[in-house]
């Protein structure tokens, strides 16, 4: 098999790749972690030994992340403010521990689907068997 079949051949489906990401697992065979500590990804797979290292995740969860708490949370926070009309340090309280708690939860998912989609396009030297 040449590089330009790898490269056509549709062996790693987005939508599962995806899903496994999200659980934090390897793209590859959904068993490894994907992720060591909080958020270093791993060189390899301690299952399949996929290289992982490739990935370039970089601000991209990160930014998802923001994306997706800003818009959750601030229609919430004028939806509660017009609703109970509570006490300002009540309502910023809550909402900032609201915030961090969504965006820890989902910082490590985000940068899981993240990797998993480079994975699956084979971008950044995934896929590549010069870089292997
Ligand atoms: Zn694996």
């Amino acid at each position: 098999m040449t590089h330009a079949d790898a490269l056509t051949e549709d062996d790693r489906p987005m939508r599962p790749a995806m899903l496994r990401g999200w659980r934090r697992r390897c793209p590859n065979c959904g068993e490894g972690q994907l992720l060591r500590g909080y958020l270093k990804v791993r060189d390899t797979c301690p299952n399949c030994g996929e290289e992982l290292h490739h990935h370039r995740a970089d601000d991209g969860p990160a930014y998802l992340t923001i994306l997706v708490v800003g818009h959750l949370m601030a229609p919430l926070i004028m939806w509660a403010f017009v609703t109970y009309r509570p006490d300002p340090v009540v309502l910023s309280s809550v909402f900032a521990v609201g915030c961090v708690a969504l965006s820890l939860y989902l910082l490590p998912r985000l940068k899981g689907v993240m990797v998993a989609i480079q994975w699956a396009k084979r971008m950044h030297g995934f896929g590549d068997p010069a870089h292997d």
